[in-house]
């Protein structure tokens, strides 16, 4: 995709799932990839040898000397998160483009829901990916250079989603401050865009995935009759941080085969 080649990227949560993806795609594409990890080091290994092996088969990009680098930090800690910007600009040479996936969900009735457990789903998913994207920022400005960020988001972004009520406003405050920090900094080029995965087949859904029935019951809410894949979302943040979307800032797009079409909705029962 035009515009990607030699770019450096920073992946949060590149151990696992969407984030894996992503970092893959990025490498596919000729990018530096500092891949973020929080405790799994053999995962982000694991993404690390899936981007060579990419590089292997690509005679263009290995030329070009595609760097990878692996970055440990909790993005929630202010400390790991000023100290993986600056170790990734350090390491590849600057940042171009932050990709600020990793996420965690806690189920519980709302009412029974522990504040620890509570705080720490919006610490890791809304105040995390702020402070990634503040330090982020403040390197684009410094450097001058037309940065671009994408948010992970999800179709919960402006569904409910009951039992999950961290989640679901973690990623409510998510698309305001997609859009907040879009207008803010639109005036130096540089771009905030979300990404909004519907139900995808990646660990955070153990649940389902690995039970038939529940698999079923999931994929029959889905207009286009399945689940979306962790490549499927990587392509449209890839997309995203191209040039083919070079006039797209504050946007979310939702890869959510049509969950966000509200499918019950197929036939006009309301109405009837
Ligand atoms: P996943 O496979 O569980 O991956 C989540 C990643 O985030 C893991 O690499 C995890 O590391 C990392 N992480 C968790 N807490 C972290 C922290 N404090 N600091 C740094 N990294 C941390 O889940 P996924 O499905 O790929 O989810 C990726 C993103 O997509 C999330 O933001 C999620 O909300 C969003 N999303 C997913 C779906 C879906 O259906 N899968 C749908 C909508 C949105 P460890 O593995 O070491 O814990």
């Amino acid at each position: 995709m035009e515009g990607l080649q030699g770019k450096n990227v920073l992946v949060t949560g590149g151990s696992s799932g969407i984030g894996q993806a992503i970092a893959v795609r990025f490498g596919q594409e000729g990018a530096n990839v500092a891949i973020n990890y929080i405790g799994r080091m053999e995962d982000a290994r694991k993404t690390e040898e899936m981007i060579h092996a990419v590089h292997n088969c690509a005679d263009h990009i290995r030329d070009m000397g595609g760097k990878v680098t692996l970055i440990q930090a909790d993005v929630s800690k202010e400390e790991d998160v000023v100290r993986m910007v600056r170790s990734t600009i350090d390491e590849l040479g600057g940042l171009d483009i932050l990709i600020n996936n990793a996420g965690i969900q806690v189920s519980k009735p709302s009412h029974e829901l522990d504040m620890a457990s509570f705080d720490r789903v919006l610490n890791v998913n809304m105040r995390g990916a702020f402070m990634c994207a503040r330090e982020a920022i403040k390197h684009f400005l410094a450097t001058n250079r037309q940065g671009v960020i994408i948010n992970v988001s999800s179709v919960h972004q402006i569904i409910p989603k009951p039992k999950y009520v961290g989640y679901s406003a973690s990623k409510g405050a998510m698309q305001n401050m997609t859009r907040t920090l879009a207008l803010e900094y639109a005036g130096h080029g540089i771009r905030v865009n979300a990404v909004g995965p519907g139900a995808t087949v990646t660990p955070i859904n153990r649940a389902w995935i690995d039970d038939p029935m529940k698999s079923e019951m999931v994929t029959s809410h889905i207009p286009l009759g399945r689940a979306g894949t962790a490549e499927e979302m990587a392509a449209a943040v890839a997309f995203l941080c191209s040039n083919e979307a070079c006039y797209i800032t504050g946007q979310t797009l939702f890869v959510d085969g049509g969950l966000t079409l509200y499918g019950d909705f197929r036939t006009a029962w309301s109405s009837e």
